[in-house]
Order: structure tokens, then sequence, then C-alpha cells
């Protein structure tokens, strides 16, 4: 595989940028080498500078979930463009993402857009704590909500459970007003609860884990979550910016059935443009300026055309059908990797809701960050790159998701299963 072009426009990039990405993980750092610079996108298949193409299973982390540059979603950017491409006024188009949004979100009554799933999760736990009248959050072990301060946060070694910083730059105060847990552990979580409760605004969750890996939640896990918070009055938050309209057109919370009181959202609602949203119930929601005290602005919140990408996507995913085809094909995909694995005698635990899909090195089952840690990782790298080389492009990490897309044919997935018999014989050794 020739990539002396990506190359050499890292090299350029790392000059005039910090790492040469805009996102650390675009890096390859945790895989070792260069990331490859990506000249266009179409599908399920995306094409390097050096013209090396793709099957592509990040799908730009989450939001093409129609694959790239699907032509009505294109047609409905040029369109809303050629309208002017912002305008800090109120338009019609806003209000027709909002209302699909509280139509298909059962937890939301009323929603704010923003620009980012960071911006969505740090807005609505801000709203949180001035409806509870709380400072205290908590969050799960590896579950990952953007990179607002006082979530960059991990579990206090031995006895403390108040969170210490993750990063240099958060102050120690803000991640003490930060308690974590392990995902999936309802003993633990409850003795914290138990003794924070009077001072815990919100807990927050992502309902399927999607950047640990893709773990699912334990069965009793999430109505647990909700009753709980029900008794002690926390607000519960579903961050669903990776799983909403994407493990099922409601979220996560219609699959599972479990109606948090706030919703995050982003990724595929914004159909591969930036944007973000958080909604709730009417009451939580009308704290928000004007209607209410807690202020949360943006120059280009509810841009036109990220709102018109946004809508095209969700209009085309209420299509009958199109879930259950792509379940139909993440299935096939699922089952056809882990028989690869298991010719190949590599150990191989394999997690799946929807089109996520996890796949650890590690024979041990992954129910939270501590067992997905098990997965060896350079096995992953090694994996990474024999598939890389044979034109399938993975998460440059073993703690993210791979994501399908409606354009990922049942001959792309048959090649990727093939290639993937390959490279699991290549890497055993
Ligand atoms: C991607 C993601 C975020 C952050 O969204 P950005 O748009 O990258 O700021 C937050 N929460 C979850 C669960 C995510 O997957």
């Amino acid at each position: 595989m020739r990539t002396t072009k990506s190359h050499s426009l890292f090299k350029i990039a790392q000059v005039a940028i910090p790492g040469g990405v805009n996102s650390p993980v675009r890096a390859f750092r945790s895989v070792g080498g260069d990331p490859i610079f990506i000249k266009t996108a179409k599908g399920a298949q995306i094409e390097d500078v050096d013209g090396n193409s793709f099957i592509d299973y990040v799908l730009s982390w989450g939001p093409m979930i129609l694959g790239h540059a699907h032509p009505n979603v294109l047609k409905a950017i040029i369109k809303a463009a050629k309208k002017g491409t912002s305008y800090g006024a109120p338009c019609q188009a806003e209000t027709e993402l909002a209302r699909l949004i509280v139509q298909a979100v059962p937890s939301i009554d009323q929603v704010r857009l923003v620009n980012s799933g960071t911006e969505a999760v740090m807005s609505a736990i801000r709203v949180a704590r001035a409806y509870t009248k709380r400072d205290s959050i908590l969050k799960f072990d590896g579950c990952y909500h953007g990179h607002a301060d006082h979530l960059l946060v991990k579990a206090g070694s031995g006895i403390a459970t108040l969170g210490i910083p993750d990063t240099p730059g958060v102050p120690n105060a803000f991640a003490r007003q930060t308690l974590t847990a392990p995902f999936n552990d309802i003993k633990a979580t409850e003795k914290l609860i138990h003794k924070h409760a009077q001072n815990l605004a919100a807990i927050i969750v992502e309902p399927v884990a999607g950047n640990m890996g893709v773990v699912p939640p334990l069965n009793e896990f999430l109505p647990w979550l909700r009753r709980i918070t029900q008794k002690y009055e926390i607000v519960l938050i579903f961050d669903e910016v990776i799983t909403g309209f994407r493990v099922n057109f409601g979220g996560a919370q219609a699959r599972y059935k479990v109606v948090p009181d706030m919703t995050c959202l982003g990724k595929i609602i914004g159909g591969g443009l930036p944007i973000g949203a958080y909604g709730g119930r009417r009451d939580i929601m009308q704290m928000i300026a004007p209607a209410g005290p807690v202020y949360q602005a943006g120059t280009l919140s509810g841009n036109p055309v990220a709102v018109a990408a946004g809508l095209e996507t969700l209009r085309q995913l209420k299509t009958p059908g199109v879930y259950k085809e792509l379940e139909r094909k993440s299935q096939m995909i699922a089952e056809g990797l882990g028989e690869a694995a298991r010719q190949a005698k590599i150990p191989y635990y394999q997690t799946r809701v929807g089109s996520m899909l996890g796949g650890f090195f590690t024979e041990s089952p992954v129910n939270d960050f501590a067992s997905a840690k098990k997965s060896d990782t350079a096995r992953y790298a090694k994996f990474f790159h024999g598939m890389l080389k044979k034109g399938v492009y993975l998460a440059p990490s073993q703690f993210e998701a791979m994501l399908l897309s409606t354009a990922h044919s049942d001959a792309k997935i048959k090649h990727t299963i093939s290639v993937a018999q390959q490279v699991f014989k290549i890497i055993k050794g």
C-alpha cells in the first residue's frame, strides 16, 4: 500500500496543527503508524490521497449512517446553502428538525440545538444542576461524553470515590464534583448514590457504551438506573450522541424501553455536518433561557445547512425497513467475523447492538471498562493494520465502535469477512 502522499501531508500538518490532527484519535497513536489522509468518500467507501480505497467502518465516528455523500442529503445541503448558510435568526427548518426529534425520542418534549455532542452534554448538565439545585454528577468509567471539563474525569484510586482529572487543565475542584462508577455495576453505583444522593444533580450514561469499544447494558442496569434516580430525584441523562437514531429510530431508550429525564444527541442528527442537541421533559427544558434562567446560546446553533442535512438524514431513516435491514447486515458481519476468529483460534469476545459492533481480543466477557481493557491491544493494532492494507478501514483504536451504514452492501460485507479470515490467520503468530 502506497502512503507517500498521506505521509507528506501529515508532516506538513504537524507543523501547523498540534499532532497534525484536529481530534486526537485520528492520529493512529494507539495502533501506531501515520494516519491516511482522505481525498473523497462515497457510500461505504473512502479513498485516500494516494489512491487507496477502503470500505469504511468508522463512518466519521457515527454520523454517516446512510453512507458518505448520500445523494438526497447532498441535494438538501446544496438547496439550503443556496438560501444562505447562517442567519442568526430563527428559520422554519430548525422547528422541523426539533419536531422530528420530539416525535422520535420518547424522553424529549422539547429540544435545543447546539453545535456538537460535547456542547449538548455540557449544556444538559448545567440545566440538570440548575433544576435540582445540586452540584455533583455521576458518570461511568469508560463512558465518553465529550471533552467538557467536568466529564474528563476518571475514578479515584482505592476507596476514593471522587473523581480526579483525566487531563491537565481541568481543576481538581471541577473533577471532585464528578463521581464515577463501573458501567453495569449496580452495587457500586448504589453505594455511591446512597452516600451522595443529597448533592447529586444528574447521572449521565451512554445507554450502550460506544467509547470503550461497544459494551451493551446488562438487562437490569438501565431499568434500575431509572428507578433509583426517580427515588432520589436525580436527573437521569442518556447520552445518545452515538446511539441516537443508530440502534433504533428513537435511540437506545426506545430499544430498551427506559425513558430518561434528558437526552443528548449529535452525530446522525447532523447528517455529517456539525450539530448537537439536548432535550428532555418540558419542566426541565423550560429552565433554559429565554424561557427560564439558565443561560445557553450559540452563534451557529440551528444552522440551516446542518439542519437540512440532519432533516434529510432522519427522513431517509424513517423509511420502513431501514433498521431491520441494518440489523440483518450487522448480524451478518458479526457472525462472519466471529466465525473467522474461531477458525483462526483467536480469542475474540464480540458485542453488538444494532449496527454498533465490538470485538475484543480476550476470552473473558466484557461488561465494563476494566474488562474491556483486558483486550490484547497490540493484537488489535496488528488486526487494524492488516485490514487497512487489504482495503478495510476500522477505527484506529480497540476502544471505538465498528459501525455499519445502509450503504454497506452484502458484497462489501462478504468481502470484509474474507479479508478478516486472511488477517486473523496472519496475526495469529
Ligand atoms: C461523540 C460523542 C460525544 C461528543 O460529541 P462531539 O460532537 O464529538 O463533541 C459525546 N458523547 C458520546 C456518547 C459520543 O459518542
